[in-house]
């Protein structure tokens, strides 16, 4: 999934996500990337967040319906939960570890990652199971940055 996030001069934050989705896939899945709050989600007064990885689980990770068909929405959506939690005041960083571990824990094999980013354009990532990178830019920059995060 390539996910991106944008926060414009007014202020105001959109996300979009484009996916070839998993490898292997059976006909007709319907994966992370076009369901809002799993791979991708923006809120004007909070940030964003973008997810990339295994969105089979990133998608279904919930408690109440983990066993339930993956493509049912749910509550704690990576990207979601992602900015809900800086929403309660976490800095972009610790909100991407959090939903990050969250799901580590109940899937220790999971691979997948997290970029988040808040209103005043401070981002971070998260990964598990593979070394994750995300690219920057903001008007004041002369070029894109390119950031690693390891697991
Ligand atoms: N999240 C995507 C999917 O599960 C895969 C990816 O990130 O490339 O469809």
């Amino acid at each position: 999934t390539i996910a991106v996030a944008v926060v414009d001069k007014m202020g105001h934050i959109a996300v979009g996500t484009s996916t070839n989705g998993a490898m292997f896939k059976i006909p007709g899945r319907v994966g992370d990337g076009p369901i809002a709050g799993s791979s991708a989600y923006a809120d004007d007064e909070i940030g964003a967040c973008g997810a990339t990885g295994d969105g089979d689980i990133m998608m279904r990770f919930l408690p109440w319906h983990a066993r339930l068909p993956a493509i049912l929405p749910c509550t704690f959506m990576a990207s979601y939960q992602v900015v809900e939690s800086m929403r309660l005041g976490m800095e972009p960083q610790l909100a991407a570890k959090d939903a990050i571990s969250r799901i580590a824990r109940k899937f220790p094999d999971f691979v997948g990652a997290v970029f988040a980013v808040n209103k005043n354009g401070v981002h971070a990532g998260a990964c598990h199971g593979w070394t994750f990178q995300y690219s920057v830019r903001s008007p004041e920059m002369d070029d894109v940055e390119v950031l690693t995060v390891l697991p």
